[in-house]
């Protein structure tokens, strides 16, 4: 029977995959992800019932649109395969058991997914465009807030730690705006400290503050190396892919879910 359970959690986890390949390329368009069916990017096509399944699809059509046999990016694939991965090492992590769910395991695995979204369009966008989306940034308040209150109803005791977590993102909120007023642009500073509220809210300290860490220690070795290259080569030009590496929503979104998986781990078992 559990067998069965983690079949359906990885299956759900790739349908979720299939919705952020699709997000990811029409949030920064500003393209409707909700109503619109999906399509070929290039000929238009609107993919049928079949074509929508993930992974399936992709093998039975061997990565290509069905009328024009444009390839289909393997990144879509790997994101579906990955997502449904992600689904099934929460659901292990917390120990989830068809014979033992209750109401708190569940709604924890409800609130995980809700999160994951949010870090998969963070991380998504900022890989592909280097920003952080302000309406996925809103679906991130939402979320907190939703949290918060669940919380709340479960007997949380340090709950004014949480309020304070949604005055500061609040305060960033504003001051993010006010720059998008007298400067026409968006701060990726206020926005990625607004995610890293975000993470502290809904994964808490250790995996919030751990994956700052990690990233900070990674960006150093890599700087590091290319640095002591650029020594070694005498010459003083910084490599133009070193922009590639200070994609923070990214680099930030993976370590934070690797590292909440691993607590969450030993928190169940
Ligand atoms: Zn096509």
């Amino acid at each position: 029977m559990n067998v069965f359970l983690y079949i359906v959690i990885f299956i759900i986890g790739t349908l979720f995959g299939s919705f952020y390949t699709l997000a990811v390329y029409r949030i920064p368009r500003k393209l409707d992800i909700v109503h619109t069916h999906s399509f070929c990017p290039k000929c238009g096509h609107k993919l049928g019932f079949f074509e929508l399944i993930p992974i399936f699809s992709y093998i039975f059509l061997g990565g290509r649109c069905k009328k024009c046999k444009q390839k289909i990016r393997p990144r879509y694939l790997i994101l579906e395969i990955l997502s449904g991965l992600t689904f099934l090492a929460i659901a292990f992590a917390l120990k989830l058991d068809v014979y033992n769910l209750n109401i708190e395991v569940i709604s924890k695995f409800i609130f995980i997914a809700l999160y994951l979204i949010l870090i998969f369009l963070i991380a998504g966008i900022d890989k592909e465009e280097r920003k952080i989306d302000k309406g996925v940034l809103y679906y991130g308040f939402a979320i907190s807030c939703l949290y918060i209150i669940y919380l709340c109803i479960m007997g949380e005791t340090s709950i004014y730690r949480y309020v304070m977590y949604l005055v500061a993102l609040i305060i960033l909120l504003i001051l993010d705006c006010e720059k998008q007023i007298n400067t026409a642009e968006v701060s990726y500073l206020y926005q990625v400290l607004m995610l890293i509220v975000i993470m502290l809210i809904n994964t808490g300290i250790i995996p919030a503050l751990g994956a700052i860490l990690i990233v900070i220690l990674a960006i150093g070795i890599v700087k590091g190396l290319y640095t002591l290259k650029n020594f070694l080569n005498k010459s003083k030009k910084e490599s133009t892919n070193m922009k590639a590496l200070y994609k923070f929503g990214f680099l930030l979104g993976i370590a934070n879910i690797i590292i909440y998986i691993g607590e969450l781990y030993f928190i169940y078992h």
